[in-house]
């Protein structure tokens, strides 16, 4: 039996969620297909056993380059850390290396705030205060205030009241605080007919052969206890796609496409960019800590905080100067990982994971301040030859080997080594910490921000889309995730490419009503 669809959306993230909810309340058929599995606050749990989170997380590993990414309903929203900010203004006027602006002309700032402004309603995105802030939140504010600058906390999307601090946020929320795809868009999605298929992963787009349908998409089923199974296969014959398979995902799709689809536009898996992504840890000395930010918890130790709290709660916003040139803008943010990352930390001497300098460094993990530069980066990843099946070869339950080779331009290392500059400046002043960079020597640079890789524009030649969000040249074909993002934001990208998405739901809710579809307008707020 031919199956059919109104609206087919590839992934269900932040890029699939919004316009599958909009589609399916304005009165079109939608189908998600989602290659992770579906899990709730049930099945989230505070464990790094394997088998838990990396059933729901990816690391990626290219070349130069390592992306970690969210696998299951929902996404990156549901174990992402939820800061959630609006980017400067300047971020959209940026030129990069192309010479000319990036963004297209209908973007800026002041056009998409419109937009920000219903993503931050949906979610909700909570405004926090000092009292939000975690110990090393507070540790990184009073550094930057003893260094002469200022520092905030972080809105995030959150119900504070319901949160527990716990810092489990990368294994999904067992309380149902973190307010990910699964409290809001995708169930208001559903309750407009929409059907999700978990373990769903899209392999190829062509053109379709059924009359009143533009492309068919063939998906393989995953089997849940090992990814690397197929237990069956299919296709679906829709009249518009919304391609939101995230940056790692959405360009090999196309690419594999590229020949039946006659063609692609050059720029799909090029200008990938990691947000300009740059982490580093600062080991603090508990004393000085004590003594020069006048800092003490009540158990009588000073800091030793670093795994208390919610990862991301308190950052810097000085670097996002306007005025400033390109490459030299920067916001510094305090930021957990995992104890599985310590690895990654720098000592002093080579090779520098290793060793006994490594082991005393790593026994000190608790008084560690880790640190998240996002800065402006070249837009210079692409992506190589496409792999058998989906976005890249799985390796392990959480673990691939993606296609994705990022070689930092001198401009990307200038603007990482201001950060660390910058970041030195407050945290090794007189002592207060060592400031190491995360080492590129095991995983490349490491960014949980892919962005860029089919990206929109104006000029044909740079952006794969128009600024609709439309494949050039493939009409009812969208690509509504962090792919379509043009460049690094200084800022972390989940708001942004929401308030794209939901920009993005007209011109597709079009495009459908074009294909014969009844679609309603006006359609309110997920849950209003
Ligand atoms: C640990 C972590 C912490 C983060 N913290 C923050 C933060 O605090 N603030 C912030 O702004 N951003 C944060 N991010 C980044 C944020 O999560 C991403 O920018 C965002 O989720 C990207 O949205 P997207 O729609 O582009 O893609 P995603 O959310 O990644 O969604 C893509 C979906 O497509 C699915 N998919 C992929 N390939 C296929 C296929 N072939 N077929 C079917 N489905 C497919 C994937 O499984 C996934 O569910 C974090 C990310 C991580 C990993």
């Amino acid at each position: 039996m031919t199956e059919t669809t109104d609206v087919l959306v590839i992934g269900s993230g932040f890029g699939g969620a919004i316009p599958a909810y909009y589609m399916a309340a304005g009165g079109a058929r939608v189908t998600i297909l989602e290659r992770g599995p579906r899990w709730g606050a049930a099945q989230f749990s505070h464990s790094m056993r394997l088998g838990t989170y990396n059933k729901i997380v990816d690391v990626i590993r290219g070349d130069g380059v390592s992306v970690v990414a969210g696998n299951c309903v929902g996404g990156g929203s549901v174990v992402y850390f939820a800061a959630s900010l609006r980017a400067p203004s300047y971020a959209f006027e940026r030129h990069g290396s192309i010479g000319r602006r990036m963004w297209p002309a209908s973007l800026s700032r002041a056009t998409l705030d419109p937009w920000y402004d219903r993503v931050e309603q949906a979610l909700p995105v909570a405004h926090t205060g000092w009292s939000d802030v975690s110990y090393a939140g507070g540790v990184l504010a009073a550094a930057c205030r003893r260094a002469g600058h200022t520092c905030n906390p972080v809105p995030v999307a959150v119900d504070t009241a319901a949160c527990t601090n716990c810092n489990w946020m990368l294994s999904g929320c067992a309380f149902d605080a973190k307010r990910s795809m699964l409290l809001n868009y995708l169930p208001a999605a559903e309750a407009h007919g929409a059907v999700i298929r978990p373990l769903h992963e899209v392999q190829l787009i062509t053109p379709s052969p059924e009359s009143g349908y533009r492309y068919a998409v063939a998906y393989t089923v995953l089997d849940p206890d090992d990814y690397t199974c197929t237990t069956n296969v299919g296709i679906i014959h829709a009249k518009v796609v919304v391609l939101a398979a995230g940056a790692v995902g959405t360009p090999v799709i196309l690419q594999r496409s590229a020949l039946l689809l006659g063609g692609i536009p050059g720029a799909v898996g090029r200008y990938f960019s990691g947000n300009g992504d740059h982490v580093s840890v600062a080991d603090v000395d508990e004393s000085k800590a004590g003594s020069l930010l006048g800092l003490s918890r009540p158990d009588g130790t000073v800091y030793q905080g670093l795994p208390i709290g919610r990862p991301i709660t308190s950052a810097t916003y000085d670097y996002l100067d306007p005025s400033a040139p390109e490459y030299s803008r920067f916001m510094l943010q305090q930021i957990y990982f995992p104890p599985l990352t310590n690895i990654l930390a720098q000592t002093t001497g080579a090779p520098g994971w290793f060793g006994v300098d490594k082991r005393r460094m790593r026994a000190r993990w608790p008084s560690w301040l880790t640190l998240l530069a996002m800065t402006e980066d070249d837009n210079e990843g692409t992506f190589g030859v496409v792999p058998p099946t989906g976005g890249f070869i799985r390796l392990a339950p959480g673990l691939g080997q993606g296609t994705m080779s990022f070689r930092p331009t001198t401009r990307t290392r200038q603007a990482w080594d201001r950060a660390d500059t910058a970041l030195r400046g407050i945290l090794e002043k007189d002592g207060l910490s060592r400031v190491r960079p995360w080492t590129e020597a095991l995983a490349g640079t490491v960014t949980a921000h892919p962005l860029g890789s089919a990206r929109i524009g104006d000029d044909p030649t740079t952006s794969a889309l128009d600024d609709q969000h439309e494949l050039r040249g493939f009409r009812g074909l969208f690509v509504t995730d962090g792919s379509a993002v043009p460049a690094s934001l200084t800022v972390n990208p989940s708001l942004t490419i929401a308030a794209l998405a939901e920009r993005a739901a007209i011109g597709i809710a079009t495009r459908v009503a074009e294909a014969g579809v009844t679609m309603t307008g006006g359609v309110p707020l997920p849950g209003r």
